[in-house]
């Protein structure tokens, strides 16, 4: 399991308590040695300080950590501001990506294309950092066609990305199968899989309808019979255990595990894959 990659993604909490909860939310998943940590942000500038802050600490503290970052509405100055920050802090790792504006902002400006922040970060800071881009085994909502997807991911390579994570899913072929067409196509990196542990089903419903994410039909069915919270999260581990198990005999390079702020829900599912904690 040693060369497998794993990495806990965080979004950054509103309140002190909340910073203060995903500090030790992060103390705790380190027992596990990530390859990093990373941070959302609100397109549209609406976790702009919140997100650099929590990674300028915790990259303080010696923490591997990656910010998201995207232009959403922000101009030139503002994005090679928070570069000039990351590098300054000695961030190396940056996900980078088009974002999606806050409902509400949808008019303020002009979405850019992960592609152009990708080739923006190389041209201003070179080979400072590691560039993640976002993949969709199961297709971005938006996207023209199956094919056109994978042209832009690879356009994202093309522009300097060294690896992908993916939208979280529920079908391990979709993955596969998707992994496939992108060697097919010529992309040679690595893609890791995002996974979204079960804890609140009614929760990921709305969000998944929100992102694209399809809950395949037995897994709804599934979980809507069941009533009491605990069985939701029993039913929630065993299954999303199961799919991560079939993606690393699969040959998936590691898994990106979407934590929600919380330890358990990841935690479980690692310990169930057989994966060692180290002392802290
Ligand atoms: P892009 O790669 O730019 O693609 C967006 C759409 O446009 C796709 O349909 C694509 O096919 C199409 N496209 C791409 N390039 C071009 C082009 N050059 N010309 C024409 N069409 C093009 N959202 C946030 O707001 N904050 C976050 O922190 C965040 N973190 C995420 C982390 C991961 C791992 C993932 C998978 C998603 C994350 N998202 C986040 C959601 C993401 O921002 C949305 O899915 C967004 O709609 C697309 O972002 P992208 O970087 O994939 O966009």
């Amino acid at each position: 399991m040693s060369d497998l990659r794993i990495s806990f993604e965080f979004f950054p909490p509103k309140t002190e308590e909340g910073r203060d909860k995903l500090y030790k939310t992060r103390e705790e998943l380190q027992a596990f040695t990530p390859a990093f940590f990373s941070v959302t942000y609100g397109a549209g500038g609406t976790t702009r300080d919140t997100t650099a802050n929590i990674v300028c600490n915790l990259r303080r503290d010696g923490v591997s950590i990656a910010p998201h970052l995207s232009f959403g509405g922000d101009n030139e100055e503002t994005v090679l501001g928070l570069l000039e920050r990351y590098k300054e802090s000695g961030v190396d790792r940056i996900v980078a990506l088009r974002g999606d504006m806050p409902s509400g902002m949808g008019s303020v400006a002009q979405l850019v294309y992960a592609n152009e922040l990708v080739a923006f970060i190389r041209r201003h800071t070179g080979d400072q950092f590691h560039l993640e881009v976002a993949a969709y085994p199961e297709i971005h909502p938006e996207a023209d066609s199956y094919d056109a997807d994978i042209r832009f991911l690879k356009g994202k390579f093309e522009a300097g990305a060294n690896s992908a994570l993916t939208q979280y899913f529920y079908n391990p072929d979709a993955y596969f199968y998707f992994v496939d067409q992108c060697e097919k196509a010529g992309i040679d990196a690595p893609i890791y899989p995002g996974i979204m542990p079960i804890t609140n089903f009614t929760n990921l419903a709305r969000f998944s309808r929100n992102c694209g994410a399809e809950i395949p039909r037995w897994l709804k069915y599934r979980m809507e019979s069941y009533r009491d919270p605990e069985d939701v999260k029993k039913l929630g581990l065993e299954i999303v255990t199961d799919l991560c198990e079939t993606l690393l005999e699969g040959g998936a390079p590691g898994l990106h595990f979407y934590t929600m702020n919380q330890v358990a829900p990841s935690a479980d599912i690692l310990r169930a894959l057989g994966f060692q904690e180290s002392a802290a």
